[in-house]
């Protein structure tokens, strides 16, 4: 330890129940905790069958299925979902899915107060953080609001079970930058440091063998696990340039969240490494490797993720935009963001070059 500790630490309410079944087996002791009697479960098109089963599970605990989640919370979709809860005198929310449906399920906490319970399918992490999102004239506000961090949250690994390996991929390392930005956070602490370090470790390890055989519940768990470490430490710290950047991209030029978390992090972090030489090591501790930006791009590559912002997508002219958005904003970085250096790090992850620590 080179510097004396100096450091502020707040527990966030909220528990975790992590068993595989969960899903089914646990929520409804989760809503009894909680004193509710009709909860409305929402969740994506795609994952109804999922959330169907959970409510037929909470059985008269459940007062509706509402399946109209949608990438980003367009405002009109929460406007919906809020008046479904009105309508059937909801007393609470179950929200079934990936990050889309917990934001569908935020969404209806902000509005309306009512107590969330996240069953999440993904790796994004939302269900351990107070941080919403609302899209509305295709721009994306968020905010952080206490009303919307799940007061319980159900980890159930056979959830994931059907995740595609390419979304397990991306999602994982959407959860790892997550971990990494937490390391060099202004408000960064001994304890989510441990919990990014243990998180990265076991979100590394597990994405090889998920990809390899994705439906082995032993790395379904420990990529699970290593979801939620990340997941706390983004509800517990301020992020930087890496989500920043990923924010703008995927708000303004429509780039797949988890994708794009997937490409621009190495380069994000070969950005930022001569500035934060602790976070540094404590990955390459982790990653067990001396150059962790080449490894983390290395490890999404061989299993397939997209390794281009070109490949996304975007278009060569955008890349001084997105430079010029990203540095116009103000936020904790561990180096200073200007537009020349962002676009830099941009053309570098356009082209697919290889992430140079400190260009
Ligand atoms: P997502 O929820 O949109 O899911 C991606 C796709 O995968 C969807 O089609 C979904 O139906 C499908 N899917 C989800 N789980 C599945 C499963 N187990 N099996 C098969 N298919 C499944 O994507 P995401 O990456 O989880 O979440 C992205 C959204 O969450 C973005 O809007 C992002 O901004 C938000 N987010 C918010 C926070 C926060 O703290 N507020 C954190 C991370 C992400």
């Amino acid at each position: 330890m080179d510097t004396p500790l100096d450091f502020s630490y707040e527990t966030r309410p909220g528990r975790v129940v992590f068993r595989p079944g969960a899903a089914v087996s646990a929520t409804p002791g989760e809503v009894a905790r909680l004193g509710l009697h009709r909860v409305l479960v929402v969740c994506g098109s795609r994952g109804e069958v999922t959330a169907r089963a959970v409510a037929d599970a909470l059985g008269g605990q459940c007062a509706g299925l509402h399946a109209e989640a949608r990438m980003h919370v367009p405002a009109e979709v929460a406007a919906r979902a809020v008046e479904v809860a009105r309508e059937i005198r909801a007393d609470g929310c179950v929200a079934v899915g990936g990050g889309s449906a917990i934001g569908l399920g935020k969404a209806i906490a902000l509005r309306t107060g009512l107590p969330l319970i996240a069953v999440p399918s993904t790796y994004s992490g939302s269900e351990m953080t107070p941080v919403w999102g609302l899209t509305e004239d295709g721009a994306k506000r968020t905010g952080r609001d206490l009303a919307v961090q799940p007061r319980s949250v159900v980890y159930d690994p056979e959830l994931t079970l059907g995740l595609p390996v390419p979304l397990s991929v991306t999602s994982g390392v959407n959860a790892l930058a997550h971990a990494v930005e937490a390391l060099y956070a202004p408000d960064a602490s001994p304890l989510v440091s441990l919990m990014a370090e243990e998180g990265v470790r076991a979100m590394t390890g597990a994405l090889p063998a998920v990809a390899a055989a994705p439906g082995d519940l032993d790395a379904r768990s420990r990529a699970l696990y290593g979801a939620w470490l990340c997941g706390a430490c983004l509800g517990a710290t301020t992020m930087g340039l890496h989500h920043k950047l990923c924010h703008v991209l995927g708000g303004t030029f429509g780039l797949p969240h988890a994708e794009t978390h997937t490409v621009v992090l190495p380069y994000v972090l070969a950005y930022n490494a001569s500035a934060a030489p602790r976070a540094i090591a404590t990955l390459s501790r982790a990653l067990g490797t001396d150059d962790v930006p080449r490894a983390l791009r290395e490890l999404a590559r061989g299993l397939g993720a997209p390794s281009t912002l070109a490949e996304l997508g975007l278009e060569e002219a955008d890349l001084a935009v997105a430079a010029a958005q990203a540095a116009g904003q103000a936020y904790p970085n561990p180096r200073e963001v200007t537009a020349h250096g962002v676009l830099g790090l941009l053309t570098a992850a356009y082209e697919g070059w290889e992430p140079r620590v400190g260009s």
